[in-house]
């Protein structure tokens, strides 16, 4: 699908006169409206709630506009889980999918009451430890089913590679520890395979974990509440990729579980989603100046954003899609690499891309930074983190993170000597 920006270049003309590029700027609309419909795709499923994963794009704005469309939190340190409690969410609204966990994280997910979900077998133990003695009445374990992992439409993972999860037979025996622990609730959890663009990967990751709810009911005895399907549905970072249809994954995936889970009696379990980049990747953008056009070997155009502030291209050479702003209909008949300006060849946001003759001062419009952008962000070579900006749907617009300063960098040396000397520097 042709990809349009959801701002004019009038309207990011007037944010950046406030708010100096680079920023990344989120679509309130399009957040809701897709909050709305993930609701409606599983509103068949009594306890359905989708646990945003935090680490997407951990903004309080954002959160708080999740809640309302009865969005919890999925999270994986203790930094996440304290800002889901300043946010306010409660409880079992907070899922605590963490592996290679320290002691002090399960204690704080506990404290917080929140559903805390183990990586490993060998984690019960540390969690009773960390707990002092005694579990949750409600624990969730995370499988992982190895080999390979194939969909219908050819896309596969590797989950006998992956770092996550417990074997088939760990599992069976992890719930029987938990059991005789006196745990009385129980879940079960799994992401096989990320950014999957295909309707088939949440229908079959269900049966898949269907099957296992059945095999946990037949051989250790207990009926799970619920079952997570994680995180890894994705979108379409580009234009020729067909977007997923998130209504109906819902009811494929009403299928399986009307075949499986229904005639063995099972059909109470509530369905758990931990979606980041489906509930926020499309509605974020990171908006950037061009500062220069350097020609020698190829044609370079310098933008005031760098691989600290979106480090996908740079990590997985992934490509996020560009429109220069102004010049959405004119032809694409020059070829640049787009770069930042870190110490690092591979601080560049696209190679050789077909882009409209751009001039010093355009606007680039990188689409679909909503999740794993900003928060992926680092302070290599010393660059700061940008502002994050809300555009609200009647057009008005609110910072809702303000851009780091050089204090903020040089906060940490707050102990020493030359702090004094900085802190002159930026006052
Ligand atoms: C990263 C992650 C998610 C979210 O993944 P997306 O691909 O952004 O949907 C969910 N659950 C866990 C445990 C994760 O690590």
């Amino acid at each position: 699908m042709k990809k349009t920006p959801f701002a004019t270049k009038e309207k990011l003309e007037e944010i950046a006169a406030k708010y100096p590029t680079p920023f990344h700027i989120y679509n309130e609309k399009g957040i809701r409206e897709n909050a709305q419909k993930v609701k409606d795709a599983f509103s068949w499923n009594k306890g359905f709630r989708e646990y945003f994963a935090v680490k997407a794009t951990p903004n309080p704005f954002l959160m708080d506009i999740l809640h309302e469309y009865g969005c919890g939190a999925d999270c994986s340190s203790i930094t996440e889980l304290m800002l889901s409690d300043a946010v306010g969410l409660k409880g079992h609204e907070i899922m605590f999918s963490s592996n290679d966990t320290p002691d002090v994280e399960f204690k704080k997910a506990a404290e917080l009451g929140a559903i805390i979900n183990l990586d490993d077998i060998t984690h019960i133990d540390a969690c009773l430890r960390a707990l002092g003695g005694s579990l949750p009445e409600t624990m969730c374990c995370r499988y992982n089913p190895g080999g390979v992992y194939t969909l219908s439409n050819g896309i596969m993972d590797n989950p006998g590679d992956a770092k996550y999860g417990m074997t088939h037979d760990q599992i069976l025996e992890a719930y029987k520890r938990l059991k005789d622990l006196g745990v009385r609730h129980f879940g079960l959890h799994a992401f096989l395979v990320s950014n999957t663009v295909t309707n088939d990967y949440y229908p079959t990751l269900s049966k898949t974990l269907f099957d296992l709810a059945v095999e946990i009911k037949e051989k250790v005895g207990i009926s799970l509440d619920f079952i997570n399907l994680s995180g890894g549905v994705g979108i379409d970072y580009k234009p020729e990729d067909t977007p997923n249809d998130i209504t109906i994954i819902g009811e494929k995936v009403h299928e399986v579980y009307d075949e499986v889970l229904v005639p063995a009696g099972l059909g109470d379990v509530a369905l758990y989603t931990e979606m980041g980049r489906f509930m926020t990747g499309p509605y974020g953008a990171l908006v950037t100046r061009v500062l220069h056009e350097k020609k020698t070997y190829k044609d370079y155009i310098g933008v005031d954003a760098c691989a600290a502030n979106l480090m996908r291209p740079a990590m997985y050479g992934a490509y996020h899609h560009i429109t220069v702003m102004g010049k959405e209909d004119e032809a694409c008949d020059h070829t640049y690499d787009v770069t930042g300006s870190l110490c690092e060849n591979n601080d560049k946001f696209a190679i050789d891309r077909k882009l409209p003759k751009i001039e010093i001062g355009d606007l680039l419009f990188i689409h679909d930074t909503g999740a794993h952008g900003f928060s992926m962000g680092y302070n290599y070579n010393g660059r700061l983190w940008s502002s994050e900006i809300l555009l609200h749907p009647d057009g008005t617009f609110d910072m809702i993170r303000r851009a780091e300063e050089p204090k903020d960098y040089f906060a940490t040396f707050d102990c020493f000597p030359i702090w004094k000397k900085l802190e002159k520097e930026w006052q």
